[in-house]
């Protein structure tokens, strides 16, 4: 019926959640942590509710909130946003993304991304009816490790006249790859050439890990006049289901949003941007001891994937590691994704969904390690049991 959402069903996050709990699998698959955030947080909302902040808080969010995302992204990569004008409340970072893009892409324009790509960049450019130009992320060894990467010239390629946007994801959901200083360098330069605007999706920017930093592309010469910033509370405070987001740039940039916005959510919950406003600015103890031991995490699956016979690429950040499931004799993610739940007691996401050539992640499958250890280890118990 919606013509221009053919091809779109449920998504892969919602089914795989839901084999899961019929099943009773361990979910690995739909990236949301099994732990609560930060006390304070929970309380600071909870106080809120009670003490009446029900109703519709301004349409461009709670200046507390604002403000707090502005001093944040100040102190810890020094930019400087005006809160009135330039950082704007979105029901998470998706309401952001989707707002973005139908602000800024006309029907046809192109849009340059990388895949495997989140699959929510693909529903906003088709409700747009704007065009993908992905650029593939390979597993290659370069001076950063072995990592998910992007050929300089493919991305020098997929840019054409009619290219509006580039998409980018770093820390990447699902490989895992914090883009370098280079590979940031080189979109900032495709954009300032070709008057490009860049929309950033760093919702995992606290999660990087073996000290690697997250560089945020609007820091990067040229580039915080024609970027668009997207960030939210899910990941950094554990509150996956708050949807609480931002989105920071330019005033004219900020401002299309805005339009656009208003009659999609028109606003986001009011109390809990008061309490995820304190914790940006109290908690950032407790959101470095989460990526530490996320850290661990990522090393405790891994282990556990490589022990069942999984092909297992690193991750430098984000909740998510890659698995080949080749060497355990399987060839079709979406097949094993579908049949783990009943086999192994253990559900994944298959990464052919994030590719649009699906064929290049046929042989992927995406494992989320944000739970508790012992999840983890009964996971990799019966993945080895299995395999
Ligand atoms: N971007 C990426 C890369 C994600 O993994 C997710 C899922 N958490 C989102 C955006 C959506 O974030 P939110 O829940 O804040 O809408
Ligand atoms: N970001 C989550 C993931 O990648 C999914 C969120 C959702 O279900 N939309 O697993």
């Amino acid at each position: 019926l919606v013509t221009r959402m053919a091809g779109f069903g449920e998504t892969v996050f919602a089914e795989m959640t839901r084999l899961a709990d019929e099943t009773g699998a361990i979910n690995l698959g739909q990236g949301f942590p099994d732990t609560d955030g930060p006390r304070s947080l929970l309380e600071g909302a909870a106080r809120r509710i009670a003490g009446g902040v029900n109703q519709y808080p301004p349409g461009s969010g709670r200046i507390e909130l604002r403000t707090a995302v502005a001093e944040d992204r100040r102190t810890r990569y020094g930019l400087d946003h005006d809160p009135e004008t330039e950082v704007y409340v979105t029901v998470g970072a998706t309401a952001g993304i989707a707002a973005s893009v139908l602000a800024l892409v006309e029907p046809g324009d192109e849009v340059v991304l990388f895949e495997p790509m989140y699959d929510s960049y693909s529903g906003a450019v088709a409700l747009a009816q704007g065009v993908r130009r992905p650029v593939t992320l390979r597993p290659s060894a370069d001076g950063a490790g072995t990592r998910f990467a992007f050929d300089p010239d493919e991305l020098r390629a997929a840019v054409t006249p009619r290219t509006r946007m580039i998409i980018v994801n770093s820390p990447h959901n699902p490989t895992g790859t914090v883009f370098t200083a280079a590979e940031m360098g080189l979109i900032a330069e495709l954009c300032r050439d070709n008057d490009i605007v860049a929309l950033t999706d760093e919702v995992y920017e606290h999660l990087t890990y073996d000290g690697v930093a997250h560089l945020p592309l609007a820091s990067f010469p040229g580039m915080a006049e024609r970027t668009l910033s997207v960030s939210s509370a899910g990941k950094t405070f554990s509150v996956t289901g708050w949807k609480v987001g931002w989105v920071t740039g330019p005033a004219p940039l900020v401002r299309a949003v805005r339009t656009v916005n208003q009659f999609l959510t028109y606003s986001a919950n009011g109390a809990l941007q008061l309490a995820v406003a304190d914790a940006l600015r109290d908690e950032a103890e407790w959101v470095r001891a989460q990526r530490d031991a996320l850290q661990g995490k990522r090393d405790r699956l891994a282990a556990g994937l490589a022990a069942a016979g999984f092909g297992v690429e690193p991750a430098q950040g984000s909740y998510f590691l890659m698995a080949d499931i080749r060497p355990l004799g399987f060839a079709d993610g979406v097949e094993t994704a579908r049949s783990l739940p009943r086999l192994a007691g253990v559900a994944a996401v298959p990464a052919q969904v994030f590719y649009a050539d699906q064929e290049k992640g046929r042989h992927l499958v995406r494992f989320a390690f944000c739970k508790k250890d012992g999840v983890l280890d009964e996971a990799a118990a019966r993945l080895r049991a299995f395999g």
